[in-house]
C-alpha cells in the first residue's frame, strides 16, 4: 500500500519543490523530499516528510530516492533568472544528468508516473523578437532554436521523457512553466527572477531611503508571470491527467518589465527614479503563454491576477529584506 501513496519531490529545497511538498502533505500524501542543499537552506522544511540531502546528478542517489515511490516530481535543476542562465550555460545543461538518472531509476524501481518541469525557454528565439509577441503554443517548439544552454537541456529532457514513455511504459508528464513567482523563493543572490528582483529593489529603496531603482534593459521587454498557487494546481492536474505531450503552464497576462515595476511601486506606495542598465542580460524581447491547449485538456488555466500575486510576493520579500537590514536571521517558511 505504501507504494500507492509515497511521492518523491526532487528539488524539494527550492521554491516550487518546497511549496509542492507542503501542498501534497496538506492533502494527506506521504512525501519523500530530496535536495542537495543543506536542510537549513530549504525554503520549506516539512517536519513530517522524509527529508534527504542528496545530489541527484548521481545515479545511486536517484535509485535510493525513488525506492518505493509511485510518483516522481522532478523540480531539481540548476536554474535562475536571465543573469544566471546566460552566464552558466554548461551548469544548466548538466541538469540533464538529474533528469536522466531520475528517469532510469524511476523505471527500474517501478514508479508509475514522472513529472518533468520544463520551461518556456524551450521556445525558439525567432518567435520572440518583438514586445507585442503572439503567445506561444506548444507546437511552436519546432523547428527548435531554444534558449542556449538552459533551454536546450529542457528540450532534450522533454524528448527523453517522451521516449521513456514510448519505449519503457513509464507515464511521463511535461509542464512548460512560464515564469513562476511567489513568496518562499529565491529573492537575492543572483538566481532570482524579475518579480523577486524588482520586489527586493523596491523594498530596499524604501528601507534604505534611496529612492532609486535599476532596471535591466530598457524595461519594454514583455513576459507573463504565473503565481505559485496556479503552478501547483496546474502541475498536479497535469500529473494526474492522461495527457502525455508537453503542456504550457503559464499565465496569459502579459506585461512589460516597466509595467511590473509600476505594479510593485503601487503596492509599496512609492515612486522611484528609474535607471536602465541597457547591457544587462534580458533574454528574448517578448514572451507569453497560449493557453488554448491547457483549457482543452485540463479544463483549467492559471488565473491569479498579477497584482494579487505580487502583493503577497512583495510583502514576503519586504520582510526578508527588512530582517536582513536589521541584522535579524532569515526564518525559513512555515517554521
Ligand atoms: P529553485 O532553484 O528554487 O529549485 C531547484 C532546486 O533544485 C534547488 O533547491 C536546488 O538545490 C535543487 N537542485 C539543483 N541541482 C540538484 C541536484 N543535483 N540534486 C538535488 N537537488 C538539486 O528553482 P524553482 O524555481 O523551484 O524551479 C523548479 C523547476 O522548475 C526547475 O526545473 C526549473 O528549471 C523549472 N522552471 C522554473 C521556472 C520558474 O520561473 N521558477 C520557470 C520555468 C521552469
Amino acid at each position: 500500500m505504501r507504494n500507492a501513496v509515497l511521492i518523491l519531490v526532487a528539488g524539494a529545497g527550492g521554491f516550487i519543490g518546497g511549496q509542492l511538498v507542503r501542498d501534497l502533505e496538506e492533502q494527506g500524501i506521504a512525501v519523500r523530499a530530496v535536495d542537495r542543499k543543506p536542510l537549513n537552506d530549504w525554503y520549506y522544511r516539512s517536519p513530517s516528510a522524509e527529508n534527504l540531502i542528496s545530489d541527484l546528478k548521481d545515479k545511486d542517489a536517484c535509485h535510493k530516492s525513488t525506492k518505493g515511490v509511485s510518483q516522481v516530481y522532478n523540480l531539481a535543476a540548476d536554474m535562475g533568472g536571465m543573469g544566471f542562465i546566460e552566464n552558466n550555460k554548461a551548469l544548466c545543461m548538466l541538469s540533464v544528468l538529474i533528469n536522466t538518472h531520475l528517469l532510469l531509476a524511476s523505471r527500474d524501481n517501478g514508479a508509475k508516473r514522472f513529472f518533468f518541469s520544463s520551461s518556456a525557454c524551450i521556445y525558439p528565439d525567432y518567435l520572440q523578437k518583438q514586445t507585442d509577441i503572439v503567445a506561444l503554443k506548444e507546437s511552436d517548439a519546432y523547428p527548435a532554436m531554444a534558449e542556449d544552454g538552459y533551454g536546450w537541456e529542457k528540450l532534450f529532457s522533454e524528448r527523453m521523457c517522451r521516449h521513456f514513455s514510448e519505449d519503457f511504459g513509464l507515464a511521463t508528464r511535461i509542464g512548460r512553466y512560464h515564469n513562476v513567482y511567489g513568496p518562499y523563493g529565491t529573492w537575492d543572490g543572483g538566481r532570482e527572477k524579475a518579480p523577486a528582483a524588482i520586489s527586493r529593489k523596491v523594498a530596499t529603496a524604501l528601507i534604505s531611503g534611496q529612492r532609486e531603482i535599476e532596471i535591466w534593459g530598457d524595461g519594454e521587454q514583455t513576459r507573463s508571470f504565473m503565481y505559485i498557487d496556479d503552478c501547483l494546481k496546474g502541475t498536479q492536474l497535469l500529473m494526474n491527467s492522461n495527457f502525455a505531450d508537453p503542456l504550457n503552464i503559464g499565465s496569459e497576462e502579459m506585461v512589460s518589465i516597466n509595467q511590473l515595476v509600476d505594479i510593485v511601486e503601487q503596492i509599496a506606495g512609492v515612486g522611484l527614479k528609474r535607471t536602465y542598465k541597457r547591457d544587462a542580460p534580458t533574454g528574448v524581447r517578448g514572451r507569453n503563454s497560449d493557453n488554448t491547449l491547457i483549457h482543452q485538456v485540463l479544463g483549467w488555466s492559471p488565473s491569479v491576477k498579477l497584482v494579487d500575486g505580487m502583493e503577497k510576493t512583495y510583502r514576503w520579500i519586504y520582510d526578508q529584506a527588512k530582517a536582513r537590514f536589521d541584522g535579524r536571521e532569515f526564518v525559513a517558511a512555515y517554521e
